[in-house]
């Protein structure tokens, strides 16, 4: 009960930004278990191997299931044709199997890039996104539904958190879409809705599982992950010995601007957000990227500019320049063209990596986040 007070708490958006890493634990408990089962697909290949060594089953058994989940992407025990029927019982007696329901998608007519909403088991809905680059593609997997971290110019913070995603939860969402459009998924980014950092356990083993070779096995470095700045976990992950990226959200070069943007500024201090990114570097040899959404007369200016050069222009990194796409609960407004592109050049001068991120799918988008929200309304 202590535990569902604290939950409940945190679905009210913290504004002070008072995140302690406690509460990070007590929200990687809020997974639901749900009808009281464990999901199968959320189990890796020894976790499941010991599972069944409990019903009486032998471990090639294990490598036949995982690999019909995981690698012929079943949607259902039905599919899987060298399993007996009474084993098949069982499993359903003991687990529940993660299938995602697709409530809609969307196409642009301009790239190609597919937005999805998906329906949990619980009735919850998340989004994801599958866009085509030339070097491969790509899928943009949500790692909770909903969001506590509270950016102001984010729409999938503005209800707070419900819920973390399950690994199987999260695979899935790569799954249905590598079926969807019968293409091979090469990159993945946790860059929708939810905080990775706030889902630890999930995401690491999500990413053990896509990048295991009886799996997608997606290459580690094909994949990255997206945090605003969770220091402790940051400095975590740089020691799971992966070869992933970490991306960090930066957006401000100061702590006094990046708290009107991002309240957890007031948990951690850039400084040490920063010295835990060196440390990741350090540990991976993995360069950073640092995603920077441009918002007009906030954090665009020269001077902006001048600082994020002094701040980064030391590490072995990327930056990542975002147009910031409005929301309409909030009046931060895009960057002038002009703006972005002396920004830009500002940076390039002194030799520091910089791109511009596409605007993918903006006919069908609204920003990320909004296609569950206009879901939520028009329930
Ligand atoms: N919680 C993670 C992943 C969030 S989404 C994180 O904070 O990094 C991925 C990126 O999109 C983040 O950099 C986030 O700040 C940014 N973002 C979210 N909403 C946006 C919007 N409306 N316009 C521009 N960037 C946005």
């Amino acid at each position: 009960m202590e535990f569902e007070t604290k939950y409940e708490n945190s679905k009210k958006c913290k504004s002070d930004g008072q995140i302690t890493d406690s509460d990070h634990v007590d929200a990687e408990k809020g997974m639901p278990a749900a009808e009281g089962k464990p999901d199968i697909k959320s189990l890796t290949l020894a976790e499941l191997t010991g599972e069944l060594n409990k019903l009486g089953e032998k471990p090639f058994r294990a490598k036949q299931l995982y690999q019909w989940m995981h690698e012929k992407l079943a949607r259902s025990y039905e599919e899987m044709t060298n399993i007996s029927k009474n084993l098949k019982e069982k499993l359903e007696q003991n687990f529940t199997y993660t299938s995602l329901n697709m409530v809609t998608f969307q196409e642009s007519q301009i790239d190609g890039t597919r937005k999805y909403l998906f329906e949990l088991a619980d009735g919850n809905v998340v989004e994801s996104v599958w866009m085509k680059y030339k070097h491969g593609n790509s899928v943009c997997i949500s790692s909770q539904v909903g969001c506590r971290m509270g950016c102001r110019f984010c729409a999938s913070t503005l209800d707070g958190l419900e819920r973390n995603l399950l690994p199987g939860e999260m695979l899935d969402q790569i799954y249905y879409i590598s079926r969807h459009t019968g293409e091979r998924v090469s990159n993945l980014v946790v860059m929708g809705t939810g905080e990775p950092m706030d889902n630890y356990d999930n995401i690491l083993k999500f990413i053990h599982m896509l990048t295991d070779e009886n799996g997608l096995h997606i290459s580690q470095r094909n994949v990255t992950v997206s945090t605003c700045g969770i220091v402790p976990r940051m400095r975590q992950l740089a020691e799971e010995n992966l070869q992933i990226t970490l991306a960090l959200s930066l957006h401000a070069t100061t702590d006094e601007k990046r708290r009107r943007l991002m309240p957890i500024a007031y948990t951690y201090r850039l400084e040490d957000v920063l010295d835990a990114c060196r440390y990741y570097f350090e540990k991976t040899g993995r360069r950073i990227t640092f995603e920077y959404s441009l918002v007009r007369g906030v954090n665009d200016t020269e001077e902006d500019a001048r600082e994020l050069i002094a701040l980064v222009g030391d590490l072995n990194c990327h930056i990542n320049l975002i147009p910031v796409n409005p929301i309409e609960e909030r009046d931060f407004r895009e960057s002038t063209a002009e703006a972005i592109r002396a920004f830009q050049m500002r940076l390039e001068k002194h030799r520091l990596n910089v791109t511009v991120r596409r605007e993918m799918g903006r006919d069908i988008d609204g920003a990320c986040g909004q296609l569950r929200r206009r879901h939520k309304k028009e329930m």
